[in-house]
């Protein structure tokens, strides 16, 4: 049995989540009270045959009866899914059953008000827009070919006088009552309208949060979950873009643990995993809030540091490092310690240099660090500034 209420979240499911036999369940929902409200204003005005003296009460009489009938088996369907849902969660035969039952009625209403009504084409619309979001596209289709084809048939038997065209008007005009009949047209009409919009509203807004979760888990890495590095060269590009506008600094770290490959000898791809892990947690703590941390590769991090002179990058760059020294990271019961390399660059005046030329510069720092021992800071041949392409 799916759900249709999140309990931990005390909320109900968006239905765009809700599986087929719920969706049944709230078609009928939807379409009960739509029948008896039909049925219950036919009946007001067959007992008040003076407000709309243009109706024939003998077809109105039996309309509202079926009208009624029609309700009576949507609560019998509710009941039916309700009980379904019990031990299954998808049900081709009722969902088929759900998006067909709505064309006797689409009969009734072609017969006794005519086809040329609003109010009927409206409704028409609105029910199958709400039956598009509830159910299956194939399904729809099914539904909606059969009343199209019906309303055309009905159309030729009634333009060939076989059957009459708008049995429930004595005669068509609009004269005394007109407005009663039209305002019970529109409250008709505006029901299925606005279980329309609020479905779609909310099937919607369903359709966002998900597609959200997906641009997240895209822009994500899924092992540290900090940046990847495609999403990091985005925000890279965007910043360097800013920082030339705004003629601010901005810094580029790269960030590389020290003899990883060791790690992973010694104590197993695990421990090595769980360490990447820790590292991308401790080396987010270290930076600024305005910073963007990302993974650049396999035990390579890299930040971009906007706003950021090459003093404070420098700052920042050793409390990453000294941040990473002091971690132990324990797997498995046994504790390991790390350290990290770092390469920082920063462009004070970005005019012309692009992303790879800085990231260039921090990875020669880098190297540097590696190349001076290791658990070092570097600074690219600080401060460059960017009139010259290339460095
Ligand atoms: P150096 O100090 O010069 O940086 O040496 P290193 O061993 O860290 O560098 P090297 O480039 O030789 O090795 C990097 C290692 O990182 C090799 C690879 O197996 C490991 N690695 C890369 N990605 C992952 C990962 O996702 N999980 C684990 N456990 N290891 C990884
Ligand atoms: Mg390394
Ligand atoms: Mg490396």
């Amino acid at each position: 049995m799916s759900s249709i209420y999140n309990k931990k979240n005390k909320t109900i499911v968006n239905p765009i989540d809700w599986c087929g036999v719920d969706r049944c369940m709230l078609g009928a929902f939807f379409i009960a009270p739509w029948y008896f409200m039909q049925a219950g204003f036919g009946f007001f005005l067959t007992s008040r045959p003076d407000l709309i003296p243009f109706l024939n009460s003998e077809v109105h009489t039996k309309l509202n009866y079926y009208l009624l009938a029609c309700g009576l088996i949507w609560i019998g369907m509710f009941l039916i899914s309700y009980h379904i849902r019990k031990t299954q969660t998808e049900n081709k035969k009722l969902e088929l059953v759900t998006v067909i039952l709505p064309v006797p009625l689409v009969f009734a209403i072609v017969i006794t008000h005519g086809i040329l009504m609003s109010s009927v084409l409206a409704g028409l619309v609105a029910v199958s827009m709400l039956g598009f979001f509830l159910f299956e596209t194939r399904l729809m289709v099914i539904s909606v070919l059969f009343n199209a084809a019906l309303v055309v048939i009905v159309s030729l038997l009634s333009f060939m006088e076989v059957i009459p065209f708008t049995s429930l008007y004595k005669e068509v005009y609009m004269g005394t009552g007109a407005r009663w009949w039209m305002g019970g047209q529109i409250a008709i009409t505006m029901y299925p309208l606005l279980c329309g919009i609020i479905m779609t509203k909310f099937f919607l807004k369903g359709l966002r949060e998900r597609e959200d979760k997906i641009r997240e888990l895209s822009r994500k890495d899924g092992l540290t979950d900090i940046w990847n590095r495609r999403y990091l060269m985005e925000i890279f590009e965007r910043e360097l873009l800013l920082s030339k506008r705004a003629d601010t600094p901005i810094s580029f770290i790269m960030i590389d643990l020290d003899h990883f490959k060791k790690l992973n000898d010694e104590h197993g791809h695990k421990m090595g995993d769980k360490a990447l892990e820790v590292a991308a947690q401790v080396l987010q703590s270290a930076l600024r809030n305005t910073d963007y941390l990302g993974r650049y590769g396999g035990e390579e991090f890299a930040a971009i540091l906007p706003n950021c002179n090459v003093g404070a990058a420098r700052e920042v760059a050793e409390r990453c490092r000294q941040a990473i020294e002091s971690t132990i990271v324990t797997y498995n019961g046994v504790e390991i310690n790390l350290t990290t390399s770092v390469g920082v660059t920063t462009v004070i005046k970005s005019a012309n240099v692009s992303a790879d030329t800085i990231i260039e510069r921090a990875d020669k720092a880098l190297y540097r660090s590696k190349g001076e021992g290791r658990n070092k800071v570097s600074i690219h041949n600080e401060p460059v500034i960017m009139n010259l392409v290339g460095s």
